[in-house]
């Protein structure tokens, strides 16, 4: 099939390459002339594992073609996704201009010679959306011509994203147009997950439901990590206590940092600002906002009761990404815990493998931290290292190199990564979250 999607960012981008990889013709769009002229030129602008070399492969069998042109696109694709960004207002509520612009771009490219059309919105959106991209495409296209409007929700996680959808766990389509829906169907014939098929409405809503799930259960371990640490007992033990659990699951039962990331902490917001414009307000989800900034805050007072005063102390960072295997810092914990950091007057010695250059162009730190050229000069003279984003790196690093290097061997692990009793042997003055100190 053709198709074509608007938005070449981290959805747009990945989503695009692999229905190229699965054998379709893909045109991606970006109003970007940096980013397509990045890819023109065989780059990629993103880390994301696997992803430069399905890019490169699909480009040279001539399935992936990248253009700034939405007019070029909506005339190639049959099917047309929607991919951009659809930030938080001040208040919470989602900003969807980027949508309706789009929506009014494609409008303004249909014409009756075309033929019919699918627009299918990949953007995480609030309930009722779609409804309102029709109504922008049918004001603003000319007469006679035929559309359908679709929601199909992303679920791809980033660092593992390609995988995520080449072998999604479930593929949701929202429509109530039978045309639109049987063209999705051929879209998607090509992988093998369960095809969800929903209304409009519900398919939008899946999506916000799903994430702030996902927020609500980190927030509840973390919660029980405070309990934890009160009481002495141990919180991986807990969380594997519950998580054997079928019905529960152990998946996002890690405590830590809490959630960050371009998509959790706005999903959360916007499903409460959702929800109270529908007059049924959600609750819950503040209280899981608020342990989540509880949590750093815990965080931050270990390290203020250990250090005393932050100000004038050297302190090693590792992890800036709001996750592990992603270049990605938007809204990243990682980036907070080092501008509070800083905020104290702490100089920051940080490292991390793949968000050292984002987080010099994003991240909007621009004093009191320097980049080290690895992880282990990070260390050298700190009188802390603070561990902020779960990389195996840290995982399985040698801890006589951290006791060597730093000036005295305190580690706050934000991430639960290493071990207490092999931190407490080796001579570390170990804090984690929500587990007793060993020895
Ligand atoms: P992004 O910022 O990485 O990419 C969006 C792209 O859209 C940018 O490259 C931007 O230049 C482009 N764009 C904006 N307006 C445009 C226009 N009028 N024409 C053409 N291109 C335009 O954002 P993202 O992370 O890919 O997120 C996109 C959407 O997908 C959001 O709604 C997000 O919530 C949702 N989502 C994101 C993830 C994730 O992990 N990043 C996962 C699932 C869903």
């Amino acid at each position: 099939m053709n198709l074509t999607i608007i938005g070449t960012g981290y959805v747009g981008l990945t989503t695009g390459t692999c229905f190229a990889e699965v054998g379709h013709h893909v045109t991606c769009v970006d109003n970007n002339p940096e980013k397509i002229e990045t890819l023109l030129a065989g780059r990629i602008p993103i880390y994301e594992p696997g992803l430069e070399e399905l890019v490169k492969k699909n480009v040279a069998a001539g399935r992936l073609k990248f253009t700034t042109s939405t007019a070029d696109g909506v005339k190639s694709g049959d099917v047309v996704f929607i991919a951009v960004p659809t930030p938080p207002q001040p208040d919470g509520s989602v900003d969807l201009s980027f949508i309706e612009k789009v929506a009014r771009e494609i409008a303004e490219c249909l014409t009756p010679e075309i033929g019919y059309r699918v627009i299918v919105d990949k953007s995480t959106v609030p309930v009722k959306t779609g409804e309102k991209v029709a109504e922008t495409v049918r004001r603003y296209a000319p007469q006679g011509v035929e559309f359908g409007v679709v929601s199909n929700p992303e679920f791809l996680r980033e660092g593992c994203a390609v995988d995520d959808l080449l072998h999604p766990d479930r593929i949701v389509i929202g429509s109530n147009d039978d045309r639109a829906l049987a063209l999705m169907h051929k879209v998607y014939e090509p992988f093998v997950a369960p095809v969800l098929v929903t209304d409009i409405n519900s398919a939008e809503l899946i999506k916000h439901a799903a994430n702030s799930f996902l927020a609500l259960k980190i927030s509840y371990i973390n919660a029980v990590s405070a309990i934890c640490e009160a009481s002495g007992a141990d919180v991986e033990k807990v969380a594997e206590g519950i998580g054997t659990d079928k019905r529960i699951g152990r998946q996002f039962l890690n405590a830590g940092l809490g959630y960050g990331g371009s998509c959790f902490p706005k999903d959360v917001k916007a499903f409460i600002a959702i929800s109270e414009s529908l007059g049924t307000p959600f609750g819950l989800l503040k209280e899981v906002e608020r342990i989540n900034g509880d949590q750093l805050e815990r965080f931050l007072a270990k390290i203020r009761e250990k250090l005393w005063v932050l100000r004038e102390k050297k302190i090693a960072l590792w992890g800036l990404a709001f996750k592990q295997n992603t270049d990605d810092v938007r809204e990243s914990v990682a980036i907070r815990v080092a501008k509070k950091m800083i905020a104290e007057g702490a100089t920051l010695i940080a490292w991390d493998p793949e968000a050292i250059e984002t987080s010099k162009r994003f991240s909007g730190i621009t004093e009191g931290i320097e980049y080290a050229p690895d992880m282990l000069s990070a260390l050298d003279g700190a009188d802390a290292l603070v561990i902020a984003t779960e990389w195996s790196h840290f995982a399985n690093v040698d801890l006589t190199e951290i006791k060597k290097r730093l000036r005295t061997p305190l580690v706050f692990d934000g991430r639960n990564l290493l071990d207490p009793a092999a931190a407490a042997a080796t001579g570390l003055e170990y804090h984690s979250v929500g587990r007793p100190a060993a020895g």
